[in-house]
């Protein structure tokens, strides 16, 4: 057989898909893959019900129909003040991840440098290297996930042609805060670079923090892609529609992907999506505030196991280090070897940090796991049970 693509082959099935086949397979409760596990708000599914009934069921427009565009220029102006023209400075797309690689694609050439921090949520390095990008990583580390200014700017070239930022972080779970990105907007003028900013989880910050998008900042609308996801802002992670918006060259440059990828995205889902984004704040608010509960929920019955709790500013997720329990109880593999372990032997299923940097389980971080907490009380509550039941509580 000739070969396959060099870059692609060398990466195995995505941690997302070994963990939750896993979980399935053994029982276990699934707090690894990140998804809700209550449907989102039913008049959205209504709309989209009725919509994939009485049609229109053929393509839409490439870059979106012009509802779930005004919707998504509506939405940047009511939380962020910003000012956009949805004909020319919106795209829809097939979920934040097909918007991710269209804005790649669009905007790469080979041998462009793109700075990147690690961990990075795992679709970024495949897509980039595959696009022809050299990655040039950064690394935030638990557990304060401070940005290392100095290296983040020894990070930068003539040669960078962008940098990937994900506020709220996937699987770190940290808010940037305006000091680091005012600092990351004077390198992108500095070089004359473009930011790619996905902000899936926009709506799930916490402890009174503010999302920050990093294109409100002075100059920056001109040089941020800003990616959202219908799929976190509504809890129906299987919809996949993304929204970008950024000035009309940037979204241009990654329609030209965009046309060649998926060309354009389910209309049912993109009507009832369009009727999302205008729900009254409230909804919004609530999504974070619900989600800060079952963080602290959860984060509470993981400490009384033993499990160190980094802290979740934002996201789904919450990082634990498991080394105290390894060493109380004899254990001495790395991350991944203990998530197989508590999921078949504890009934609990979690993610290894080590996914999400280069080298995987040669990258140095091996005694870190993410949890999902996106998920009814009760279930939490029987993942701490289980988990208390096999190691035993502090
Ligand atoms: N970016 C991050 C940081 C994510 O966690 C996810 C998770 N789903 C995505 C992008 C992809 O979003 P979508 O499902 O809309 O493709
Ligand atoms: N974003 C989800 C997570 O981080 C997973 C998405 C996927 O399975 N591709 O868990």
């Amino acid at each position: 057989m000739k070969p396959f693509n060099p870059i692609l082959s060398e990466y195995g099935t995505t941690i997302f898909t070994v963990m939750s086949a896993l979980a399935s397979e053994h029982g276990a409760i699934n707090l690894g893959q990140g998804f809700p596990d209550r449907d989102g708000p039913e008049d959205i599914r209504r709309i989209a019900a009725d919509t994939s009934m009485d049609g229109p069921n053929q393509y839409p427009p490439m870059m979106g129909i012009p509802a779930l565009r005004q919707a998504v220029a509506a939405h940047n102006k009511r939380f962020y003040d910003l000012n956009v023209d949805w004909q020319s400075q919106v795209m829809v797309t097939s979920g934040a991840t097909e918007a991710i690689a269209a804005c790649l694609f669009g905007l790469i050439e080979p041998g462009d440098e793109v700075v990147a921090i690690e961990p990075t949520y795992d679709c970024y390095l495949p897509i980039l290297r595959r696009a022809g990008a050299i990655p040039k990583l950064v690394r935030v580390a638990p557990p304060d996930w401070k940005l290392p200014l100095d290296e983040l700017a020894a990070a930068f070239s003539h040669k960078t042609k962008l940098i990937m930022i994900n506020s709220p972080m996937n699987p770190a779970s940290k808010v940037f805060h305006e000091e680091e990105l005012a600092f990351i907007a004077g390198l992108l003028e500095k070089y004359d670079a473009y930011a790619i900013c996905d902000e899936v989880y926009e709506h799930m910050v916490y402890d009174g923090r503010r999302h920050i998008p990093l294109m409100t900042l002075p100059g920056m609308a001109e040089r941020c892609l800003r990616i959202g996801s219908a799929g976190k802002t509504f809890s129906m992670t299987g919809w996949k529609v993304g929204y970008t918006t950024g000035p009309a060259a940037l979204i241009g440059a990654a329609a030209k992907a965009h046309q060649f990828l998926t060309f354009t995205t389910p209309p049912n889902l993109q009507a009832a999506v369009a009727y999302g984004l205008g729900k009254e704040d409230a909804y919004f608010a609530s999504l974070g505030s619900d989600m800060e509960a079952k963080r602290d929920r959860l984060a509470n019955g993981l400490a009384d196991i033993g499990f160190e709790i980094m802290p979740s500013e934002g996201t789904y997720f919450l990082t634990a280090d498991f080394q105290a329990i390894a060493n109380r109880t004899g254990f001495n593999g790395d991350d991944a070897a203990f998530c197989k372990h508590i999921t078949t032997e504890a009934g609990v299923a979690a993610v290894p940090f080590s996914a999400f940097y280069q080298g995987g389980s040669d990258s140095g971080v091996n005694h870190f796991i993410r949890f999902c907490y996106c998920k009814e009380d009760a279930l939490l509550d029987a993942a701490v049970a289980k988990l208390a039941d096999f190691f035993g509580t502090k």
